[in-house]
C-alpha cells in the first residue's frame, strides 16, 4: 500500500484490489501525524486541527449532519423567519452549503466537522440568501445581526477549504 499527499494537500491512497477496508483505515490511522504534516506543508495551514476523510464518510454521517443542519436553522430561522422548501444533506467538493431559487437549502455533510462558530455561519449564510439571492450589502447586514463577527469566521474557513478535499 502506498500514501501520497500531492502538492494540493490531497491524499491518495494505492491498495492492491481486495484489501480489507480495516486495513486501510488502520494505516491512515497509524500514518496520520505524517499525513497531517504533509498536509500542513502544502496548505501551509497552521491548525492542529486537520480531518481525513474517507469513502464512506458521507453515507456514516449523512443522517447525523441532517439533524444538526434541520437544528441550526430551526435555531436561527427563529430571527429570520423566511420560509423554505426543504433542507437536504450533500456530499460535495467545492461548497459548504447552497440554497436554490426554490427554497431549498442544502448542506455539505463535512460541516458536522466544523467548529461550531463556522458551522453556524454556513447556516446563516444560506437562510439570508432566502431572501437575498447574491452578496449586497443588505445581505451581510442580514448576516450581520446573528453573527455579528462573520468577517473573521469567513477569514478562517477559507483556511479550512481543506476539509472538502
Ligand atoms: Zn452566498
Amino acid at each position: 500500500m502506498r500514501l501520497a499527499v500531492g502538492h494540493d494537500g490531497v491524499l491518495t491512497v494505492t491498495i492492491p484490489f481486495g484489501v480489507d477496508w480495516s486495513v486501510i483505515e488502520r494505516l491512515i490511522e497509524s500514518k496520520r501525524q505524517w499525513i497531517l504534516s504533509k498536509i500542513k506543508f502544502f496548505k501551509s495551514i497552521d491548525k492542529d486541527v486537520v480531518r481525513v476523510f474517507l469513502k464512506g464518510d458521507y453515507v456514516k454521517h449523512k443522517e447525523e449532519a441532517l439533524g444538526l443542519a434541520k437544528d441550526r436553522v430551526a435555531h436561527f430561522n427563529a430571527v429570520y423567519r423566511h420560509s423554505f422548501n426543504k433542507i437536504s444533506i450533500r456530499n460535495q467538493k467545492t461548497r459548504w452549503g447552497s440554497c436554490s431559487k426554490k427554497g431549498n437549502l442544502s448542506f455539505n455533510y463535512k460541516i458536522l466537522f466544523l467548529p461550531q462558530a463556522e458551522r453556524d455561519y454556513i447556516i446563516v449564510h444560506e437562510i439570508c440568501h432566502l431572501s437575498e439571492f447574491n452578496h449586497s450589502p443588505e445581505f451581510w447586514s442580514l448576516v450581520e445581526k446573528t453573527v455579528p463577527n462573520y468577517r473573521d469566521i469567513k477569514k478562517t474557513l477559507r483556511r479550512q477549504e481543506f476539509y472538502l478535499k
